[in-house]
């Protein structure tokens, strides 16, 4: 799939932009604090409707009361037109070929790989950073995940609240296991695509990172399901752990275990790279990630999604920047890259390149 127009209108500290991207790779250059971020996060924002803003009202151009990105895209060969309002003072809107769609409905239809160095946090950050960075990829594959996902955590919450008036004695512990049952069932959809996307995704990844350390290095992902062993009956085990856990959970007034507590962990050459990774491997292994979740992507809808490369060009050597290149022309992937230096592109290689200065576009 790719982007054949972008229109931005009051995003961020952007004006108004209107470009047509190469199928290939397209360069924005630019000093700092110009916009280049912005306009790769636009197009974040319309895939996954995620952003760096804790709210919306961060997105609209200081002084103006509304933002607007429209992008037309063609997916499978077929020409889309997406847009999206973002006023002040009401609730966005999202409208795919005219018709306004809910926010859940978006998710699957722009599918894109964002990498930016923030990325790297992935790993020593929180459980909730790797949920999200796994959620993301399986969600684009399959909308029907993403909605059992919802359904779940919808469960979860509701679970909650009961929690608090069992600890306050509102209502009586039977209560309880109707939603069991139903969290249950929940988690048994969600943990077994997350299982079998994670043996896929572990594959690729591996294969990938042996590719950029010439061999030196093999990568392991792991889904850590707490409390819980993948080789037996899922649901019948999670119901009973969730018995178990009973007491602490009302007394906590929250559910203790499930798909939302779960992690992934990360090991190169089986050792724990939160543990022992070098900032270089770190790195690595990110890349490696990115990499592997095109090519899920790609297995699992048919297309490549689009790649989205933030700042990243600076945090990899010489060799391991060509290598990323050459794979990306050699598959053709449509990519927007930032970058503040055309010196960090080998002079001879062929490229779109738009120059950002103070929110505007100069080719
Ligand atoms: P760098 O090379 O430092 O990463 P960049 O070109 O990626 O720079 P951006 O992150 O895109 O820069 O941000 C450009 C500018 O946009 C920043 O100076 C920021 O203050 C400004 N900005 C952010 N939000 C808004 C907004 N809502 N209205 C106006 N300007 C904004
Ligand atoms: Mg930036």
């Amino acid at each position: 799939m790719y982007i054949a127009e972008i229109f931005l209108n009051d995003w961020r500290n952007i004006s108004e932009i209107n470009f047509r991207p190469d199928k290939a790779i397209n360069i924005f250059l630019g000093r700092n604090a110009q916009g280049k971020t912005n306009i790769l996060e636009a197009i974040n924002f319309a895939s996954l409707l995620r952003s760096r803003a804790g709210k919306d009202t961060e997105l609209v151009r200081w002084g103006q009361t509304s933002a607007l990105i429209r992008i037309k895209f063609f997916k499978a060969g077929i020409s889309h037109e997406l847009a999206i309002e973002i006023p002040l003072e009401r609730p966005r809107r999202i409208f795919l070929d005219g018709n306004l769609i809910r926010p859940r409905e978006l998710v699957g239809k722009l599918n894109s790989v964002f990498f930016s160095p923030e990325d790297l946090f992935l790993f020593k950050g929180s459980p909730m950073g790797r949920r999200k960075f796994l959620d993301a990829q399986i969600s684009q594959a399959s909308p029907i995940y993403f909605m059992d996902l919802l359904r779940y955590n919808k469960i979860v919450e509701q679970r909650n609240v009961l929690l608090k008036k069992i600890r306050d004695e509102e209502v009586s512990e039977n209560e309880l296991s109707l939603w069991d049952t139903q969290l249950a069932f929940a988690a048994e959809k969600v943990l077994s695509k997350r299982l079998s996307s994670v043996r896929k995704l572990n594959s690729l990844a591996n294969d990938v990172q042996q590719k950029i350390s010439a061999h030196n290095e093999n990568l392991s992902v792991v889904y850590d399901m707490r409390g819980l062993d993948s080789e037996t009956d899922i649901a019948e085990n999670f119901f009973e752990l969730l018995r178990a856990k009973r007491p602490n959970d009302i007394r906590n007034g929250s559910t203790s275990v499930g798909p939302h507590r779960d992690d992934l962990k990360f090991f190169v050459n089986d050792r724990e790279l939160k543990l022992y990774g070098s900032q270089g491997q770190l790195r690595t292994v990110a890349l490696a990630l990115k990499l592997s979740e095109l090519q899920f992507l790609k297995s699992e809808t048919g297309e490549y999604p689009l790649l989205l490369l933030d700042d990243v060009m600076s945090e990899l050597d010489a060799d391991r920047r060509e290598m990323l290149l050459e794979f990306l022309q050699r598959e053709n992937i449509q990519t927007l890259i930032t970058a503040t230096d055309r010196a960090y592109f080998p002079s001879q290689m062929s490229a779109n390149v738009f120059y950002v200065e103070a929110g505007d576009l100069v080719q």
